[in-house]
């Protein structure tokens, strides 16, 4: 465990990135203080599937594919980090995916050579690599653990602008210290030269509060999935590029239902509501990670995989403020664009 007792850092953002960045500098023993605009949650971590999903993803997300060694690296730092934690809802439930068997017999050996365990079931393929989380029960255990911690605490407000050593706040309050995190999601254009590489990736999905499922894999098509979950079961994605707004859009939504439908045939006709996040992307799909040009540190560029990178964002963003950069953070460099 890293030691930050002499540090006072300030985490723009309390999502996904923001929230574990601040809990393990806390766990470190750094004086923290989140600032976000919104409450806790109304945000694309609070609207996320909560998959941690190393194998379906490498295999199915164009930029995620070749991935599955360091997504699967991600996925094993949570255990640990959610037993830190308390309930998170995490659950090593494994995936199904049901596909035309051509597709099935590629996916099926492309896993197998990344060294991903699966097999077929019937006509469908299962893996045990890819795991689930409740985000907004993963984020409030986030919150509650920052504020159990002494000389910890969070509120809301802008961030306006930023240095090296304080940020400011739209109502001009002044907040001092000695490491400034900015973990904005799609937010905070402008407050780092290096966020302009950032793209928007709207996503919908749709929640079935009378489906509160608690057990069972995530099942998955090439284009849709229902993960289980206690606040009702989730039916995703869509993945609209270049999108930063929220509106819900009724086509889209049918979509969806019809695909968790094929999946899980007792959703197709059940109640569901919808919602939107937006994912913030880099022109690789990996997240920006380190020390920004202007002296603050970034957390950004989650994409698709937030929830699954989040601890090992938070590593990374600690290595940085100590000044002690592995080599294997370089695929995350502010710089490489
Ligand atoms: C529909 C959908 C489904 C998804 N499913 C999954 C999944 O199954 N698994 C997975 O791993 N990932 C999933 N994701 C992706 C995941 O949600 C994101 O990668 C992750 O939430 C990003 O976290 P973040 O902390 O970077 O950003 P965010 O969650 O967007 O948080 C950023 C925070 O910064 C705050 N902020 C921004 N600017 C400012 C400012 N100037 N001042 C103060 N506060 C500011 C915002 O209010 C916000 O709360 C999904 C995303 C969507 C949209």
């Amino acid at each position: 465990m890293t030691e930050f007792t002499d540090l006072k850092a300030i985490v723009v953002g309390a999502g996904a990135f923001g929230s574990a960045i601040a809990f393990e500098l806390a766990r470190g023993g750094a004086r923290v203080t989140v600032v976000d605009e919104r409450p806790l949650a109304h945000n694309a971590s609070g609207i996320a599937a909560g998959m941690l999903a190393p194998a379906l993803e490498s295999a199915l997300d164009p930029a995620s594919i070749g991935h599955f060694p360091l997504l699967c690296a991600a996925r094993d730092l949570w255990p640990a980090f959610a037993e830190a934690l308390g309930p998170t809802g995490l659950e090593r439930c494994g995936a199904l995916l049901k596909a035309p068997q051509a597709e099935l017999a590629g996916i099926t050996a492309s896993l197998q050579e990344a060294g991903a365990r699966c097999e077929r079931v019937g006509e469908a393929l299962f893996t045990p690599e890819d795991w689930r989380l409740e985000p907004r029960l993963a984020l409030a255990a986030l919150r509650h653990a920052l504020l159990r911690r002494e000389g910890c605490s969070a509120q809301e407000g802008r961030v306006a602008a930023v240095t090296a050593r304080s940020a400011t706040l739209a109502d001009g309050t002044v907040l001092g210290g000695d490491a400034v995190i900015l973990a904005c999601g799609y937010g905070g254009l402008g407050l780092a030269p290096e966020l302009s590489t950032l793209t928007p990736i709207k996503g919908q999905l749709l929640r079935f509060p009378d489906a509160q499922v608690v057990e069972g894999p995530i099942l998955r098509s090439l284009v849709g999935y229902v993960v289980p979950s206690r606040d009702g079961a989730v039916a995703g994605a869509t993945m609209e590029e270049g999108r930063d707004d929220l509106a819900l859009n009724r086509d889209a939504l049918d979509r969806l239902k019809v695909e968790a439908g094929w999946l899980s045939p007792g959703l197709g006709l059940a109640r569901s509501n919808g919602h939107a996040g937006v994912r913030a992307a880099t022109p690789d799909g990996l997240p920006l990670l380190g020390r920004s040009r202007n002296g603050v540190y970034l957390a950004a560029g989650a994409r698709r995989n937030g929830w699954l990178l989040a601890p090992l964002a938070a590593q990374v963003v600690m290595r940085a403020i100590e000044g002690r950069v592995a080599a294997a953070d370089a695929m995350f460099s502010l710089g490489r664009f």
